[in-house]
């Protein structure tokens, strides 16, 4: 088992990786939890024993669950079958089930400790690390949420070989941006190593920005025109995929700014395509339509700030030529 600490002063927590990592569960809920609300999917095939008293709590499938709704409905449920202050919840599931019960067990009763399973790939090397919670709103995506970090983290790779092919592939198209931020030849490794080398990436970012005052912008690498390509394309991608899309439009980017070379761009090709992602724009898209969108994503500090590849690595770039972000349009066409 591969373990690596997020740290957080006084709120660090470790992240365990490798086969069989639900079976330590029991090792990680805090001392003195008595009961353990488990919220899950009922799609998902994965059974954990918190070791003391639990019930398990169903949620919905898919972006349109991750609402307060949902929020709502656990709990009230929690408190119905007297969960308190000193319990603890445990998100067994993908992104949108540890994004919703994480919140939930955010703000019941002000805040109550919580334990991530992380089941999806994306999950494991992304959603599940670094304490950003919440739910959608009909405005947007994510617009509800608080920083709620686990007290543990459980990627177990076991779990993924149930993994629908595509749902894989939406968290590849994560593991490619790490290459770019420092994680060097992820292709080449066992997959819970690949895991782990993400995870590590992830923990050292998020230990440094926790709230994203600065740094931890680069974890955006990819997602400006990836967020864009969601919204017009009404979710017909998963988000791995855009984000793809978005790593070889980023490069394209950087290198008409002159920022890094033809080979560099070739290399973010070369990346993607080992992962048998997509490289250009689905058929339909409006070019100009995207570009509006930019301004829009609310990771972006203002309407033309991206994060972009560059000599120092990758970093937050102010772009004031509108001309060249369809320009380089152009190369994922
Ligand atoms: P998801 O949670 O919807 O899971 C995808 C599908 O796989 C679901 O149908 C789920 O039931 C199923 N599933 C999960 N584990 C399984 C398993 N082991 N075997 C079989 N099926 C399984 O999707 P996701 O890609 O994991 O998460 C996407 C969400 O994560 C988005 O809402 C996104 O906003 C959020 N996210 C959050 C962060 C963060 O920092 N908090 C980062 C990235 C993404």
């Amino acid at each position: 088992m591969i373990e690596i600490e997020v740290p957080l002063a006084d709120r660090s927590y470790p992240v365990l990786v490798g086969d069989g990592a639900r079976h330590r569960l029991s090792e990680v809920i805090p001392s003195g939890v008595r009961r353990v609300a488990v919220v899950s999917q009922p799609s998902i095939p994965v059974e954990v024993d918190p070791g003391v008293d639990h019930r398990t709590f169903a949620m919905g499938e898919g972006e349109a669950a991750k609402n307060l709704g949902t929020v709502e409905d656990l709990c009230r449920d929690w408190a119905r079958w007297g969960l308190t202050r000193g319990d603890c919840v445990v998100a067994v599931g993908g992104g949108v089930v540890t994004d919703t019960a994480g919140f939930a067990a955010a703000v019941y009763h002000r805040g109550i400790s919580v334990v991530h399973v992380a089941t999806t790939l994306l999950g494991q090397i992304d959603a599940a690390i670094g304490g950003k919670t919440g739910v959608n709103l009909p405005e947007g995506k994510n617009l509800v949420g608080s920083f709620w970090q686990p007290s543990a983290v459980l990627c177990d790779t076991e779990v993924l070989s149930t993994l629908a092919p595509r749902e894989y592939r939406n968290g590849l198209g994560e593991m490619a941006k790490y290459a770019f931020l420092g994680v060097p030849d992820l292709a080449d490794l066992p997959l819970d190593q690949a895991v782990a080398a993400c995870v590590r990436c992830k923990a050292d970012v998020v230990g440094s920005d926790e709230r994203e005052a600065g740094r931890r912008a680069i974890l955006n690498y990819g997602h400006t025109l990836g967020h864009a390509l969601e919204t017009a394309g009404s979710y017909d991608l998963r988000h791995g995929e855009a984000v793809a899309i978005g790593l070889i439009y980023a490069a394209e980017v950087s290198r008409l700014l002159g920022r890094i070379d033809a080979d560099r761009v070739a290399e973010h090709r070369k990346v993607v395509g080992a992962y048998d992602l997509p490289m250009t724009i689905p058929p339909g898209l409006d070019p100009e339509e995207l570009i509006a969108l930019f301004a829009r994503d609310k990771k972006a500090v203002d309407a033309l700030t991206f994060v972009l590849d560059g000599p120092a690595g990758v970093e937050p770039v102010k772009i004031t030529d509108a001309a060249l972000l369809r320009a380089a349009m152009d190369a994922v066409l």
